[in-house]
């Protein structure tokens, strides 16, 4: 086992004072599963005050995270640790926590209140043994995801696990047992009463996961996405006939989302730029209509799409950046270059768009257009649009009002009192500069300001 050698230390000093010291939960899975640990979750039979005791000495500290639950944090040396005293818990009566945590049983005890057999198996510290009374071992080498015991009862006693077991499925790209999915649908009431942002943790681990689909079709085939995304959920079946800028669509809007998000996890994209790939269409089921020519049509869809997916984030208690950036490049998605733009027209692009946000919506447009296809978009795909954005960028910069040759207080010695009059001249002076940059000086703006006021007078 390729333990890091900073827990063996301070395992030994669990064994000195005569307590027992597990290795458990993902620190044992990923371990067996490939070798090596991110995280080291430790099991004793020391109680927290006792770990806290233990450990008053110089180099570390205890954090106590989840003392109720038998958890602290423990901070020895350059590690970080997570050491649970045994514990037993009994009575889920609300589905969302256990009303009395017992502690100090056995490990194997401990074992048994776990989530999934790849999660129950323990390493004794120093050498062994496995304590592995589930045969999650077997399962790992499996790729299976197993409940410890009867879903049905696993489930009713926290209706996290559902969500657990498909992020899980998602992350190790494991098969999931069909006895679990069986019970998920019975499951989805206690699902429905856990705290949202345990619920958008483990949708952002499946969104930040190598393949976000698995488990997003795993909950639409178990009930789980028309009752946390039913707007998603909606995109089932809706089928886009129209032959669009990207070539004909192949796939309903369902599936098209998710190959979209599937393409921006392909590429290391970031939460906002997969969340925006996931939900840039979801406003399609609302949008839907057939024009005169028979033809499919989703008119200002992404306005749609941007406001249902407000609504989602905000449910999920997604922090307001993560919101306003997924918004943006869902709302500005929709953009189809050609060689008839002008260099106005890229400059009224690059400020609607946001220059900070380009480098996004070009991977956005890749994604979608991957998700329309089905293939790998060619590698000129948005070339053009790209290469007159990157001239416009090195020639000088008109894009807000701070460019401007004149500011607001050049326009008062014209007599133009600041306010609302003045913030309207201003920008029609910006729209006159991004037309033509040679404007951009200060007599050419002040004439043009004189005459624009002239017509208010
Ligand atoms: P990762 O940290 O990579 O998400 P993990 O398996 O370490 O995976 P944690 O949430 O850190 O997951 O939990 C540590 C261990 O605690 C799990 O491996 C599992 O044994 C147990 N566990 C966590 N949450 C639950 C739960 N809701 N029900 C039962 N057991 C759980
Ligand atoms: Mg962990």
């Amino acid at each position: 086992m390729n333990i890091h050698p900073t827990v063996r230390e301070a395992a030994a000093i669990f064994s000195q004072a005569g307590k027992q010291i597990y290795l458990v939960g993902g620190a044992v899975r990923d371990l067996l599963r490939r070798g090596k640990a991110k995280d080291w979750d430790l099991a004793t039979d020391a109680r927290p005050e006792e770990v806290i005791a233990l450990f008053k000495r110089p180099g570390s500290f205890v954090i106590p995270t989840g003392i109720k639950h038998g958890t602290v944090t423990l901070h020895f040396k350059d590690l970080k640790m997570e050491v649970t005293t045994f514990r037993s818990e009994t009575g889920y009566s609300d589905g969302r926590r256990p009303d009395r945590v017992d502690f100090g049983v056995s490990i194997e005890a401990d074992l048994s209140r776990r989530d999934f057999t790849m999660n129950a198996a323990a390493y004794r510290l120093p050498k062994g043994p496995l304590v592995d009374p589930f045969n999650g071992q077997v399962d790992i080498k499996k790729r299976h995801i197993r409940c410890v015991g009867n879903p049905e009862e696993r489930f009713s006693e926290d209706g996290l696990r559902p969500m657990r077991a498909l992020r899980f499925a998602s992350q190790l790209d494991f098969t999931v047992d069909e006895s679990l999915l069986a019970a998920i649908p019975d499951a989805l009431p206690l699902t429905a009463k856990v705290a949202a942002e345990r619920i958008r943790d483990e949708i952002d681990k499946i969104i930040v996961s190598n393949k976000p689909s698995t488990a997003l079709r795993l909950m639409e085939q178990t009930g789980l996405l028309s009752m946390l995304i039913p707007e998603l959920a909606a995109c089932r079946g809706v089928e886009q006939d129209r032959i669009n800028g990207m070539g004909y669509h192949r796939f309903d809007v369902l599936d098209h989302s998710l190959l979209t998000c599937d393409y921006a996890a392909h590429e290391g994209a970031s939460l906002p730029l997969r969340l925006a790939a996931l939900f840039h269409d979801i406003g399609k089921p609302v949008t839907a209509q057939k024009n005169e020519h028979g033809e499919q049509t989703f008119y200002r869809h992404e306005k749609e799409s941007s406001r249902l997916t407000r609504n989602i984030l905000l449910r999920l208690r997604h922090p307001n950046t993560v919101i306003e950036k997924t918004c943006r490049l869902i709302e500005e998605h929709m953009f189809s270059y050609d060689e008839t733009w002008t260099d106005a027209a890229v400059r009224r692009f690059i400020i609607r768009a946001g220059e900070e946000n380009l480098e996004d919506l070009y991977a956005l447009r890749r994604a979608d257009a991957y998700g329309t296809a089905g293939k790998e978009p060619s590698r000129t795909f948005l070339l053009p649009l790209k290469n007159h954005v990157e001239e416009i960028l090195a020639q000088s910069k008109v894009l807000s009002l701070k460019d401007l040759a004149v500011s607001g207080k050049d326009l008062m010695e014209l007599n133009i009192p600041p306010g609302k009059h003045m913030g309207i001249i201003l920008n029609e002076l910006l729209e006159a500069v991004i037309e033509d940059p040679e404007l951009n000086t200060r007599e050419k703006l002040l004439e043009i300001a004189g005459k624009i006021n002239g017509r208010y007078l």
